[in-house]
């Protein structure tokens, strides 16, 4: 988000637009923690700049849209608009990747135990959250606590 803004401001003229297979956008993911142990309100506080603001500001923010492909000779790319299940195929004359990372599930949490979360996005901290909601008793977080 920081780079399409960057975009924007270099050359007004730019369409930029960025595609988020999420739902959401620009926020401090290091906060997540801090939700799930109540220093912070919830998980819009994490928020720094919501789809509107980036709208506003002359970004283009399709929520919902995961790219699948990409045609570097065709200067393509193909994207799944989640809400339709519609495949796309945009043109673009610069095309910057931002996917970030996939956290490591180890293998001892390789099967469907309930209860054994990542914690790498929003969702994950809104499941995490839930299964904390959904247990009797109190919460113990690691050793000596
Ligand atoms: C719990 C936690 C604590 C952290 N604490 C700190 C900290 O204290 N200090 C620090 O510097 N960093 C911290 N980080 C790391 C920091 O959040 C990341 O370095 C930063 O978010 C990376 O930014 P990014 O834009 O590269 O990727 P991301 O923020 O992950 O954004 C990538 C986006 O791309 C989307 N995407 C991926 N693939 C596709 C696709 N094919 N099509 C469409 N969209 C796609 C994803 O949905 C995601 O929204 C922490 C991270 C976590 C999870």
């Amino acid at each position: 988000m920081t780079a399409a803004s960057r975009a924007r401001r270099q050359d007004p003229d730019a369409q930029v637009v960025v595609f988020e297979r999420g739902e959401w956008i620009s926020y401090g993911a290091c906060g997540l923690p801090y939700v799930l142990g109540g220093a912070v309100k919830d998980f819009d506080a994490l928020v720094a700049r919501t789809p509107a603001q980036m709208r506003a500001r002359g970004v283009g923010i399709r929520l919902g849209h995961e790219v699948t492909g990409i045609d570097a000779t065709a200067a393509t790319v193909t994207v799944h608009e989640r809400a339709s299940g519609r495949t796309l195929t945009e043109p673009y004359d610069r095309l910057l990747l931002a996917t970030g990372v996939a956290a490591l599930r180890p293998d001892w949490a390789q099967s469907d135990l309930s209860g054994v979360h990542l914690l790498r996005e929003i969702p994950d901290g809104q499941a995490i959250e839930a299964t904390l909601k959904g247990l009797a008793g109190p919460v113990w977080w690691g050793r000596g606590t």
